[in-house]
């Protein structure tokens, strides 16, 4: 898989962050130029554009949350005084996929659309799709980005490209068979559905010659037990990557030695921080902080993304300079719940659950509250075998590596409903109890 998309993915941290800081400046000054909102902020932050002088600086901003954005929009339909160009510079727009609150809306300019095409594109040429490649994809295309950016970005690499989208399972397995389709994506939890669908049907998805995929869109590919179960179901190299509505940028991307996503640092600076917005150091877990450096139409400075992630800008055997996140994106904090004062994450399970092969990897957590909190857990068991058998066993492994006793519930296959796009794995029914 040798070659870089791009020359920037090698230049020395030094050069990087030289980059990084003029693109910085300038995105300052035209924000507090362009976009009432950022001035605003800027403004009470009490600084002006001329203070951010060196990288460090970047922490005298302001964060930006998905909350504010929200608030913006609902005075100022429909995109808020945040954009920073006149509404009919703009030539798209989507909403973040979040599944609470109101959607929040993402407008972008054509400069900014090839930007993020390029960016794409340079996903998949990290993780090997060259042109030659017959690749499909199970993304959405209703309001969200990800199809028609994944779609023009593998398009422009050369390879062939099917826009498979969600629904349709039967009809995707034959489209793999009969296009020979060598690279896909989708997300990771409907990758092992589609694979199951395709065994009951009596095929043998590693048989399929899929070569690589980049899975992405909610937990998984950076879970290692997922992911080597997602490599020995079809017989592939499994990647993980990610973009961020919000940011609009697909921004991450793990190279051939699959030791955590790559940012592409020459659009996005990230911070991490702790719950009291303060850095942590190199290596250590906290909050990811997104600020865009690139974008024309609604670019965010410090935006609170509320993912979980390990940053370190430690030497990648690929020779790529972008510091990586260990792991992928770790947890959200929206996700955690807390039991009993033990914070669990969803990641935490997946890891556990497709470390058997009786279950199908399909799972539900459920917290209920009787006299304590009690952590449920949810999971399809396959036909032909005994739960009696697993049960004991499975809440073993959660008590060891979660630190909460649970309670286990195995249903037969295809019990729990199937979702092609963001899996709702956490069902707190706590909340129904106290609002
Ligand atoms: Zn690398």
């Amino acid at each position: 898989m040798a070659g870089y998309w791009s020359k920037e993915e090698t230049f020395g941290r030094e050069r990087l962050e030289r980059l990084q800081l003029k693109k910085l400046k300038k995105q300052i000054k035209y924000l507090h130029s362009n976009s009432p909102f950022y001035r605003r902020k800027i403004k009470q932050a009490g600084i002006k554009p001329g203070d951010i002088k060196k990288l460090d600086d970047i922490r005298k901003l302001p964060f930006t949350t998905k909350d504010e954005i929200r608030e913006a929009q609902t005075v100022n339909p429909p995109f808020g005084d945040i954009l920073a160009v006149p509404m009919g510079e703009c030539t798209r727009a989507f909403t973040s996929s979040g599944t609470t609150g109101k959607f929040v809306w993402h407008p972008f300019t054509e400069k900014d659309w090839s930007m993020w095409v390029n960016l794409a594109a340079r996903q998949y040429y990290t993780i090997g799709v060259r042109k030659g490649d017959i690749f499909a994809h199970f993304f959405n295309f209703n309001y969200i980005k990800t199809g028609h950016v994944v779609s023009e970005g593998v398009s422009k690499i050369g390879a062939l490209v099917v826009n498979a989208g969600t629904g349709g399972t039967l009809r995707h397995i034959e489209t793999l068979q009969d296009l020979k389709i060598t690279a896909m994506a989708s997300t990771p939890t409907y990758a092992l559905y589609m694979a199951q669908k395709a065994i009951e049907r009596g095929f043998n998805p590693s048989e399929f010659p899929v070569e690589k995929g980049l899975f992405g869109g909610e937990p998984g590919t950076e879970i290692p037990e997922f992911r080597q179960k997602l490599e020995e179901t079809w017989g592939m190299k499994a990647y993980d990557g990610w973009g961020i509505t919000d940011i609009g940028i697909p921004i991450a991307v793990e190279c051939e030695m699959q030791q955590g996503a790559h940012i592409f640092e020459d659009s996005v600076i990230v911070e991490v921080v702790d719950e009291e917005g303060n850095p942590v150091g190199d290596g250590e877990k906290g909050e990811i902080v997104y600020t865009d450096i690139t974008n024309e139409a609604m670019p965010l400075i410090r935006f609170r993304s509320r993912d979980l992630g390990i940053f370190t800008t430690e030497k990648c055997e690929c020779g790529r300079t972008f510091g990586r996140f260990l792991g992928g994106i770790i947890g959200r904090m929206d996700d955690m719940v807390k039991i009993r004062g033990v914070q669990v994450y969803p990641s935490q399970i997946i890891g556990i659950i497709s470390k058997f092969n009786e279950l199908t990897g399909d799972f539900r957590i459920v917290i209920e509250r009787d006299v304590m909190d009690r952590l449920v857990i949810k999971a399809e068991i396959k036909k032909g075998f005994n739960p009696a058998d697993i049960e004991e066993k499975l809440k073993e492994e959660i008590k060891n590596f979660v630190g909460v006793k649970s309670h286990i519930e195995l249903l037969p296959e295809g019990s729990l409903k199937k979702y092609e796009w963001k899996t709702p794995l956490i069902e707190d029914r706590r909340r129904m109890i106290e609002f």
